[in-house]
């Protein structure tokens, strides 16, 4: 295969990754596909379809981590790649405003109370504008985060940052400064008592808390019973928001997110939101969203800034409103019953092969863990005592037998509603295959 370059494209997994770390640190744009906690070389994908990815050398997987959550209907849904065409020949980019911008922000409107929607491109930037807008609104410098909630990499916020800085075992990022480290307060996720002290003995400086809506970046942590109400009430208690990150679970967890299973039974709305991955269909796109009051402090209006050359791309803005306006109750229904599935089936081939485990789930995610059945895992303390060193067997038995898995055990595995019978039936193939890996495995010796 000849490139524009003139020279000769590798066609296999091995030779294409010796080529990108040539010209890429680490030969991957984004860490956690180096399979740095699972070993191995990391396979490049050149197709996708339903359930499906065929990687460079032809072969064919189930594809359990669906961009890491934007693919909700699955690849290439039709009505996707139509309005994604369409979008493509009317032109790339403008520049300019464009109908579909304000089409999606109504739409993700009218599935969560929120009255300001402000488009950007990534899930780093929403959760960066958020904080920033936090703190213009409060006049304060504070953020409380807890470990191993993720959410960007953003300085200030990459300390006990869940599952790439855990897989790659960094205790936070070089080239935060401590200043950037200083304003950014770490506490146990679960831990009301902590909280209660913080607040104590800092409330008046803290701009704002930002949570993941529930954590799945340590694999999936459910939030105790109570536990997001307690963030509502502490917050408004001492005058500071609550930032509420759904980029992962907004519009996946459920129609109306995680905070339709939490926020909304419970009668309460948190004061800046972030959402991406499934808003943008598996395009660059992300949002900041809130009440009029505090979204109204945002450029050009009020005095806190923030842009983006890209912004509300028309491209992007065409995948996601095909995504979310096709994403029916009959979706969601699907998606709940094949994550259910699915975990039935893991469950049935590690207890017969004998692995201790638990299964972590929030709505429709969920991860395992293993070596934690006595307890579970309620934070990231509990996260990092697993037998993470199951993990990369179990995976590359997964791989071997044509199932796609996240590549390490911080992470949730996703579904998607083109998630077929015959895609089960090769997923429950594998796993017994997998589950004996994971029995089998040892502890990396010293
Ligand atoms: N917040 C959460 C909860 C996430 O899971 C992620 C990414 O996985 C982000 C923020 C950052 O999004 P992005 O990768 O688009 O910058």
């Amino acid at each position: 295969m000849t490139g524009t370059t003139g020279t000769t494209a590798p066609t296999t997994n091995a030779g294409l990754y010796e080529a990108a770390r040539t010209v890429i640190p680490g030969g991957v744009n984004s860490p956690v596909r180096a399979f740095g906690s699972v070993g191995g070389t990391p396979v490049a994908m050149v197709r996708a379809a339903g359930p499906y990815l065929t990687d460079v050398e032809g072969r064919e997987y189930v594809d359990l981590v669906c961009s890491w959550g934007p693919m909700l209907l699955g690849h290439n849904h039709p009505a996707v790649v139509e309005a994604v065409h369409r979008a493509v020949d009317a032109g790339l980019s403008f520049g300019t405003s464009t109908p579909d911008e304000a089409r999606l922000a109504t739409l993700i409107a009218s599935r969560v109370p929120v009255d300001r929607v402000r488009m950007v491109s990534t899930g780093t930037e929403a959760t960066m504008t958020a904080l920033r807008l936090a703190r213009g609104a409060t006049g304060r410098n504070l953020v409380v985060k807890f470990a191993g909630c993720y959410h960007g990499h953003s300085d200030g916020l990459l300390a006990a940052a869940g599952s790439g800085v855990a897989t790659q075992s960094l205790p936070g990022s070089a080239g935060v400064t401590e200043a950037q480290a200083a304003e950014t307060l770490v506490l146990p996720y679960n831990d009301t008592a902590a909280l209660e002290e913080v607040f104590a003995a800092r409330g008046a400086d803290v701009a704002a808390v930002i949570t993941e809506a529930a954590p799945c970046n340590m694999g999936v942590v459910a939030p105790a019973e109570g536990f997001n109400r307690f963030l509502r009430e502490i917050t408004g208690r001492h005058g500071a928001l609550l930032v509420w990150d759904e980029v992962l679970t907004g519009f996946r967890a459920s129609d109306t997110g995680y905070w339709g299973l939490s926020g909304r039974p419970e009668g309460w709305t948190p004061d800046l939101w972030t959402f991406g991955k499934v808003i943008g269909g598996g395009m660059p796109t992300a949002a900041v969203a809130g009440r009029t009051e505090v979204m109204d402090l945002l450029a050009p209006l009020g005095p806190v800034y923030q842009a983006g050359t890209l912004s509300g791309n028309p491209v992007a803005m065409a995948c996601g409103l095909a995504t979310l306006g096709n994403a029916t109750a009959d979706v969601y229904a699907t998606i709940d019953r094949r994550s259910r599935q699915l975990e039935g089936l893991l469950v049935e081939a590690l207890t017969t092969a004998g692995v201790d485990h638990s299964i972590q789930r929030a709505g429709t995610l969920f991860s395992v863990a293993f070596g934690t059945s006595a307890r579970g895992v309620h934070d990231y303390a509990d996260a990092q005592a697993q037998e993470a060193f199951r993990y990369g067997p179990f995976f590359h038995a997964m791989l071997e037998h044509g199932v796609y898995l996240p590549p390490s055990v911080f992470e949730a595995w996703f579904v998607s509603a083109a998630h077929d019978d015959a895609a089960m039936e090769r997923v429950a193939a594998a796993l017994p295959h997998a589950a004996r890996a994971a029995a089998a495995a040892r502890p990396a010796a010293g």
